[in-house]
């Protein structure tokens, strides 16, 4: 099954375009990945310039193709991060966070993923971990850099809470990867260069290919073009949650709680100084209760 993206204008100063997966109206989650943000690549030395707000009962995980951005936080973190490096930022209980690509010769070109709390560990207090050293495989002429959970034997040390497996594929032209996966997980694949061929079928690029459980292999082909492709599986999650705007929580009453704690400015959000000034109010509530979707 393929799920579009659909174009999102980010709440910015410079207000980019991205293209959003998940949520998506074919598919909620893949496993405990409940949001799919496809930055770029763009020549925007502003690309990304996105003031304090706040997150609750999930981790954000950056991931970048090209470019650099710099993180600050809440809890007192200033980070710079590259390609082939992570951060993950676990909000748990809140946290509050700013994102600033800095100009240089590269474009942008990243992923944000947000990754799901189980219920029993959503109100952990906020952390945050940068992990320059991930494991990497080389597979024939393909590469494979882990960034979650554990492929082709290596692990990477991410800290996850749920069975989820996330990984950079980079496909020379006109070659195929054959890649062994856990049955019991769903999985998406989504190259953000160049088209493919998942299990047959033919993805164009920025398109994710689904497949649901009980797939044992993915074969990936390259087509005329080198492939970088994002790979993103898990045990599907079994929680119904509620999404609104930056917090996952379980009910309506909890979202209107937290919308009004980051509009008064509560202490569950933490101070910091963003280095980009302001901060991101939230928006209205719809004017419907609010229920789970997956
Ligand atoms: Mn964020």
């Amino acid at each position: 099954m393929i799920l579009e993206p659909r174009l999102v204008k980010l709440t910015t100063r410079t207000g980019i375009e991205i293209r959003r997966t998940l949520p998506n109206a074919r598919k909620r989650m893949i496993g405990a990945w409940a949001f799919v943000d496809h930055f770029g690549p763009t020549q925007q030395t502003d690309g990304m310039v996105v003031a304090a707000h706040p997150h609750t009962g999930l981790q954000t995980a950056t991931w970048l193709f090209e470019g650099r951005i710099e993180h600050r936080d809440s809890i007192g973190t200033i980070q710079h991060i590259e390609p082939g490096q992570l951060n993950l930022m676990t909000a748990g209980h809140g946290i509050s966070h700013s994102e600033l690509s800095e100009a240089g010769p590269q474009s942008l070109h990243a992923v944000q993923l947000w990754i799901a709390l189980p219920d029993s560990v959503r109100e952990v207090s906020p952390a945050f971990e940068h992990i320059s050293e991930l494991p990497e495989v080389v597979l024939g002429r393909s590469t494979i850099k882990v960034f979650a959970g554990e492929l082709l034997g290596v692990t990477a040390p991410t800290k996850l809470y749920s069975k989820l497996v996330g990984a950079e594929l980079r496909i020379p032209a006109g070659t195929s990867l054959t890649l062994p996966v856990d049955s019991s997980f769903e999985h998406g694949v989504m190259p953000v260069q160049g088209d493919v061929t998942v299990n047959g079928t033919e993805v164009t690029q920025k398109l994710t290919e689904y497949l649901s459980p009980g797939a044992e292999r993915i074969e990936i082909t390259a087509g005329k073009d080198d492939v970088i492709a994002v790979l993103l599986g898990g045990e599907p999650f079994s929680e119904p949650i509620v999404m609104w705007w930056n917090f996952i929580a379980r009910t309506h009453d909890e979202i209107v709680e937290q919308r009004e704690q980051w509009n008064a400015r509560d202490p569950r959000f933490g101070e910091f100084q963003d280095r980009i000034g302001g901060w991101i109010p939230a928006p209205d509530l719809p004017n419907v209760t609010l229920r789970s979707r997956n």
